[in-house]
């Protein structure tokens, strides 16, 4: 481009006139951005987010404290201990699993028998200590609680394909 023919596009402002165009344009066309957090975009049933232990619906926990969870974690951010119970079965009395060691491989959910431990959807659990990313049982299990039904419904859709 010439200097004269810049000099000319200066002096007219078209850099300036194209740029207001292009945000005309834009401004009525659909948008593309969400507005976080009061709009959420969707997820996959594969998304591995925050960690939760299940329990059958009478109820009763489902982990066996097999330890195969523990066994498979390459991060070793599992440690469980288990002691037999007065009936004879297998419960774990202790299942902590570090947040901040986890690199969401989902293996974990992969080696167990009995789906219990699984990573559902949630993804909001940013903390501002790392030693609130130290679960223990009792946060697993209310994870469980809490994100139930989602979870029941991810695992159903993904049947086909484990
Ligand atoms: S997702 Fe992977 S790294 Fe995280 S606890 Fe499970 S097995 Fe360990
Ligand atoms: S969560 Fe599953 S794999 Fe881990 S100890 Fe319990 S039953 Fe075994």
């Amino acid at each position: 481009m010439s200097s004269i023919s810049r000099s000319l596009r200066g002096f007219l402002l078209l850099e300036l006139l194209s740029g207001f165009a292009l945000t005309l344009k834009y401004m009525f066309r659909p948008k593309v951005t969400l507005n976080y957090p009061y709009e959420k975009g969707p997820l996959s049933t594969r998304f591995r987010g925050e960690h939760a232990l299940r329990r059958y619906a009478n109820g009763e926990e489902r982990c066996i404290a097999c330890k195969l969870c523990e066994a498979i974690c390459p991060a070793q951010a599992i440690t469980i201990e288990a002691e037999p119970r007065d009936d004879g079965s297998r419960r774990t009395t202790r299942y902590d699993l570090d947040m901040n060691k986890c690199i969401y491989c989902g293996l974990c959910q992969e080696a167990c028998p009995v789906d219990a431990i699984v990573e559902g959807p949630n993804f909001e659990y940013a903390t501002e200590r790392r030693a609130e990313l130290i679960y223990n049982k009792q946060k697993l299990l209310d994870n469980g609680e809490r994100w139930e039904t989602e979870i029941a419904m991810r695992l159903e859709k993904e049947a086909p394909y484990r």
